[in-house]
């Protein structure tokens, strides 16, 4: 039969029901997927030791022939294990396994082994292995005596299964027809890719699974890198306002307000407006911790497109944020004609409390009458015309992706034009995401809070000052202050010690602090009993309030003043400092309390630097290196692409790739001179699930 790469894999061999879920499961359909399953380890079997040079203590691989093998009851503790002598030409060895009688039936005197396991000191003489992994020998063996690849497995595919399958489809395979540019292989020395594919699952040795590795882990990182790069030029091919920087306009906004701007603030505003001068698009991340005052250098922007004759549209993930914008922003356009309102779905007024329907609202949008409109991201769903949009800031949102941007542009107006796009976010990015994964924006940082603001006093509260810790916390209660208690879960589940919300909720308000006021928050609740409650903890009607991770990012609650996190090491540290963002906003000492039940060393690292470290950046940065990019925020939201290779704290790889990929694209921006290569980029695209 005919097979190419987009064959189904069962074309190629019958395969029974059971693995074919396993493998659809997994989204293993074609052959090509199958190829490009990459091995999770290997296990290095391909140095075999002469039974003579056996070291005991050592993990080692041996090879030879069954001599004798039986099942026989130990004298003391009377089990039944299976017992197995193998000789090669030099000596003999024991073998044993336990629970695995029927080895006996399977393994014949005269059969050829391949064993790799450690090797100890027998009894009551010679050497032993006990349960080694074991591979009968053939001459071209593939699942020992080389290095040997070891898959993701699941129920029904092993490494073994696995193995046996891919291996003869490499060798079937059409030379794959090598998308990476000649000369960029040649510059940076990289292996072809048929070698690679090939090498990734059955490397001749360690040097060639090297540059297997390297070369995969280079295609990776630089399609990331034209993906973000292509998608940067296509959204700048769009036309945009061009918005004159209005100095005195500025200037006056800047002298009169309460405060005076951070430096990194003025530095942000800046390249804000600057961008917005622009007669292309901006596409720009604001990254600030909770509290650092993003929201000024927004109305800024605001300010400056409005002025200028235009409108602008700020979204926010959530009602009650929406509604905090919107009072924030109505103190600092205080002495401004600017008109604006918020709408939502609970909320539908202006800022001089003129109209108060969400119908006439919307009309007066699209009319221009208004010239800001505040709500939440639902903004871009509705039926929401604006007569010129020219600026769009999105909050709490990391980015916005393509399909997002494609509503906005609609939203718009008919001329065609797309607004300027603010992103901002309070969670911390480190450096190498950004440039590898968010590398289609361009990126401002606050990096830091506002002058006198208290350190938030972070403690990891070990278990036998749980009581102490409920005291502190009555304390500040009865002072009038507010607390949180974060969960990682909504209810108990069987993973055994994990806090739930449910069970605290129900401890804290039956035994713990039956007397006070006790509020439970979690993504389960519908939405207008979430909103009550959270409005009621705004109005100090609830003294504590447990939660699971969706407590709101961005909500300012100057009267919270504790925040507890429960199972601490269930959360990466981006996270933890999110939690911790919640408290710390008024001239009130604030703290934050971990807890955990979790006693490895690991934990214990991470935990320390919580209470040493509060710059939010170097938290994710700890955190990208010890536990990976999918932890950092939670895997479900995190948004990141699932990498097979690549690494995205390589700093070096992720600036050579990025280099070459601008140079292509500078030359050949919709790649249309790189066929081979457009296509792998359509269809890595498609397997990263990205956005
Ligand atoms: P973010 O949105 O980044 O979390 P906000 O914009 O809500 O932060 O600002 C938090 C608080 O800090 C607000 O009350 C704001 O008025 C105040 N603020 C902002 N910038 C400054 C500054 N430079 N000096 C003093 N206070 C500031
Ligand atoms: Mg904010």
């Amino acid at each position: 039969m005919n097979i190419n790469l987009y064959s189904p894999i069962i074309d190629y061999r019958k395969i029974d029901s059971k693995r074919k879920k396993a493998l659809q499961k997994l989204g293993l359909i074609t052959i090509k997927d199958l190829i490009f399953y990459f091995p999770k380890r290997y296990d290095d079997f391909s140095t075999i030791t002469s039974i003579k040079n056996l070291q005991i203590d050592t993990q080692s691989t041996v090879r030879g022939q069954i001599k004798s093998i039986e099942n026989v009851i130990t004298p003391r503790r009377k089990m039944r294990i299976t017992k197995a002598i193998i000789s090669d030409e030099t000596g003999s060895i024991t073998v044993i396994w336990f629970h695995q009688l029927y080895l006996k039936n399977y393994l014949n005197p005269g059969t050829y082994l391949t064993l790799n396991g450690k090797i100890e000191r027998g009894y009551p003489h010679g050497l032993q292995i006990i349960s080694p992994s074991f591979e009968k020998y053939h001459k071209d063996s593939i699942h020992s005596g080389r290095i040997v690849p070891i898959y993701s497995e699941s129920a029904y595919l092993t490494s073994r299964w696995l193995r046996f399958i891919i291996k003869p489809l490499l060798n079937k395979i059409d030379r794959l027809n090598d998308w990476m540019p000649k000369y960029i292989i040649k510059k940076h020395q990289l292996i072809e890719i048929n070698q690679a594919l090939k090498a990734i699952h059955f490397p001749k040795d360690s040097n060639e699974l090297r540059q297997a590795q390297k070369r995969l882990a280079f295609d990776e990182m630089f399609l990331l890198q034209l993906r973000a790069g292509s998608n940067k030029l296509a959204w700048q091919n769009n036309k945009s306002y061009s918005i004159k920087f209005d100095k005195k306009l500025i200037k006056y906004f800047v002298e009169n307000l309460p405060f005076q701007l951070t430096n990194p603030q003025k530095i942000s505003s800046w390249e804000i407006l600057q961008d917005l001068t622009q007669k292309y698009p901006m596409n720009r991340l604001l990254q600030g911790d909770v509290g650092s005052g993003k929201t000024v250098v927004a109305a800024m922007a605001i300010l400056q497109t409005i002025s200028a004759g235009f409108q602008a549209a700020l979204m926010a993930p959530t009602e009650i944020l929406a509604k905090q914008h919107f009072q924030t922003l109505r103190k600092y356009f205080k002495n401004y004609p600017i008109k604006f309102a918020l709408l939502s779905r609970s909320n539908a007024i202006t800022n001089q409390n003129k109209i108060s329907n969400s119908a006439d609202i919307i009309k007066a949008i699209k009319s221009g009458r208004l010239d800001l409109a505040i709500g939440t991201h639902a903004l871009i769903q509705e039926k929401i015309r604006f007569k010129n949009l020219a600026l769009a800031i999105v909050d709490e949102q990391h980015r916005f992706g393509v399909k997002q941007r494609e509503k906005l542009k609609k939203i718009g107006d008919s001329k065609n034009k797309a607004p300027h796009l603010l992103s901002m976010t309070a969670t911390p990015i480190p450096r190498t995401l950004t440039l590898s994964i968010f590398g289609d924006l361009d990126v401002s940082i606050i990096d830091k809070m506002p002058p006198g603001r208290k350190k938030i006093i972070t403690k990891l509260v070990a278990p036998y000052n749980r009581d102490k810790a409920y005291q502190f916390i009555r304390k500040q209660i009865v002072k009038g202050r507010q607390a949180f208690v974060v969960c990682p879960l909504i209810e108990e589940s069987d993973k055994l010690g994990v806090k739930s919300a449910k069970a605290e909720y129900k401890r804290l308000n039956e035994k713990i602090f039956p007397d006070l006021k006790i509020g439970i928050l979690h993504g389960r609740q519908k939405k207008e009993e979430k909103d009550q409650t959270m409005r009621d903890f705004i109005n100090n009607k609830i003294n504590l309030l447990v939660a699971t991770a969706v407590i709101e990012v961005g909500v300012d609650i100057p009267n919270a003043t504790i925040m507890i996190i429960e199972g601490a090491d269930r959360f990466g540290l981006a996270q933890l400092h999110q939690f911790r963002g919640r408290v710390g906003r008024s001239d009130h000492q604030s703290y934050c309390l971990l807890f955990t039940d979790s006693e490895s060393e690991n934990t214990f690292y991470r935990l320390e630097a919580m209470t040493k470290i509060s710059n939010g950046f170097k938290l994710a940065e700890i955190d990208l290196k010890l536990r990976g990019a999918g932890e950092i925020y939670g895997i479900r939201q995190s948004g990141l692409p699932d990498l097979q290779m690549a690494s995205l704290t390589d700093l070096a790889l992720i600036k050579t790739t990025r280099d070459e990929s601008h140079f292509i694209l500078a030359k050949d921006p919709k790649l249309n001179e790189h066929p081979l290569l457009k296509n792998k980029l359509k269809s890595f695209c498609s397997s990263i699930h990205f956005e």
